[in-house]
């Protein structure tokens, strides 16, 4: 007998009634700063929000972008990226975040890989992408959103700007699209084999994942809350915070173009907020300001993207303010785990309370963990033993962009590339990474990319990338560079080489040179060998 209850599509359409119903008057904060006023800001109703988002999906229509067509943005936190996160979706095409600090070479590859047919873009970012957008012949139209007044934008048929977009729109779309399985967004994660890779998020996934960031154990975001997401909208969804706040009524409190900590502590006095959510690098440089600032309203802070140290949450502590970790991936939309305590915690010394919220943190609903022995088997739950963190679920990815193979593993789980142990209350501590990645404030450098760009150089004979771990940015690079026979490298010179193929945060500060470079039993690099020497 099969269940006789309504199966309504779990779609992004589906948050805008209570937008404009009994949550409208809920208001969306953006920060604009100016040099005259340090807390400027724009205000819209969650009702003004979905009103135009209505148009932005007619005028998508207008543009002849069809169903499924993607829709790519260059674009910080604010009102109108919010706008593209509902209406793009919700009228039935794709949107695809994208991160403008990666280097051209990838920026093209992805808007390719991507089919990206329209591209909206921040006044102030168009000049940093400008040349890319140029050369991709598929993009068909460039919306430009809030130039700069004054700003003289490129001569191009394509070009035309988000108001003069919205404005000419009379007729708003229903934004009813209603395949649940159809893919609503689309994000790009550094593969380790160099080539970013895309993610392509369900209509089902994105709602389920708002709704579990609702789950009182997990973020527990409720109506009264007023939520900072500092982490970018165009990495994995901002977490999906944005799309639970405006599920249930919390506010938006959005920073805007280029935050910096001290605009941020501000922001976050200014607007009382509740809920916050960053990667540990932000976390350590808006340490200083906001210890002169009101945090009183603060009842949550997020650290995920990489690990929480003990010194970090230690000085949080200081302030009054407990950060909690939290880990995820792109591929898994993001949120895993949360570290929060339980009733098996109680009586912690504060040392060990410190550390269990410092950890990973515990499964939220809907999504199951384990990891594997050392000879590849499931290991024993609550065993504690290190081995690759696996997961599933209805917010996990199944297989990436473009690919034929499923991503899982033959048992149907996701193989995250992080090394963890699991304790019998559920706790993930992650202690190492297999995958030949650097994180670094919370970006990924590919080593493998940086290891063929060191040695395009004509005096590298073999180089080798690894990560040391650092104070600010969590993990920088160390390069290990074999010179060809006889040669003398000009680390100077080798840096300024790597500038012209990779973005300038991914050149090592730390260059390296030996003789030969360490190999494995089967021809590899050591890089534990080399990572010892660090
Ligand atoms: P991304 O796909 O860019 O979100 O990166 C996900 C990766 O960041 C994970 O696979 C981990 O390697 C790392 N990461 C995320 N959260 C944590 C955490 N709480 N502790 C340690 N590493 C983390």
């Amino acid at each position: 007998m099969t269940g006789r209850m309504q199966d309504s599509p779990l779609t992004v359409g589906t948050l805008l009634p209570a937008m404009e119903k009994w949550l409208s008057r809920k208001t969306v904060t953006t920060w604009r700063p100016t040099v005259d006023d340090p807390a400027a800001t724009t205000v819209a109703t969650f009702a003004q929000t979905a009103a135009r988002a209505r148009l932005l999906g007619a005028a998508l229509d207008h543009l002849g972008i069809p169903l499924g067509g993607r829709v790519a943005s260059f674009a910080w936190n604010h009102q109108e990226h919010l706008e593209l996160f509902l209406g793009v979706p919700a009228s039935g095409r794709v949107l695809h975040t994208v991160n403008h600090r990666l280097f051209s070479d990838q920026l093209e590859f992805i808007l390719d890989d991507a089919g990206d047919e329209a591209v909206f873009v921040d006044g102030s970012l168009l000049p940093a992408v400008w040349s890319v957008l140029a050369r991709s012949p598929r993009i068909r139209h460039i919306i430009v959103i809030r130039p700069d007044p004054g700003q003289r934008l490129p001569q191009d048929p394509r070009i035309l700007t988000y108001e003069a977009l919205l404005d000419a729109q009379t007729r708003p779309h229903p934004l009813d699209h209603a395949d649940e399985l159809a893919t609503a967004s689309l994000c790009y994660t550094s593969g380790t084999t160099g080539r970013p890779k895309g993610v392509a998020y369900s209509h089902r996934s994105v709602v389920l994942h708002a709704l579990l960031l609702l789950a009182a154990d997990s973020f527990g975001i409720r109506e009264s809350d007023v939520v900072l997401p500092v982490v970018p909208m165009f990495h994995v969804n901002a977490w999906g915070l944005p799309y639970a706040c405006l599920m249930t009524g919390a506010g938006l409190s959005l920073p805007g173009e280029s935050p910096r900590p001290a605009g941020l502590a501000l922001q976050m006095e200014h607007d009382r907020v509740t809920m916050a959510a960053a990667v540990p690098t932000v976390w350590r440089g808006l340490l200083a300001e906001l210890r002169p600032r009101d945090q009183s309203a603060l009842r949550l802070a997020v650290c995920g993207g990489g690990a929480l140290s003990d010194d970090l949450a230690t000085a949080y502590e200081a302030l009054g303010v407990t950060l909690r970790g939290a880990w995820g991936m792109t591929e898994t939309s993001p949120l895993v785990t949360v570290a929060r305590p339980v009733d098996a915690d109680a009586g912690q010394t504060p040392e060990a309370r410190r550390a269990t919220l410092s950890a990973a943190g515990r499964p939220i609903p809907l999504v199951d963990v384990r990891t594997l022995t050392e000879s590849g088997e499931p290991a024993q739950w609550e065993a504690d033993v290190a081995g690759e963190l696996q997961v599933r679920g209805p917010t996990i990815i199944d297989t990436y962009l473009g690919a034929t193979d499923s991503a899982l593993t033959p048992d149907g789980w996701f193989g995250t590339g992080d090394v963890a142990t699991i304790d019998g209350t559920g706790l993930v501590r992650i202690v190492d990474r297999t995958k030949d990645l650097i994180k670094s404030g919370g970006e990924w450098i590919s080593s493998v990319q940086l290891e063929n760009a060191l040695m395009a150089h004509p005096a590298v004979s073999e180089a080798a990338v690894t990560g040391k771990s650092d104070e600010r940015w969590g993990e920088r690079p160390v390069a290990w560079v074999v010179p060809q026979d006889g040669s003398t490298i000009d680390p100077e010179a080798l840096r300024e080489h790597l500038r012209t193929m990779v973005a300038a945060w991914w050149v090592p500060e730390d260059i390296r040179f030996l003789d030969e470079i360490p190999k494995t039993g089967t021809g590899k690099w050591a890089k534990t060998t080399l990572r010892d020497l660090t």
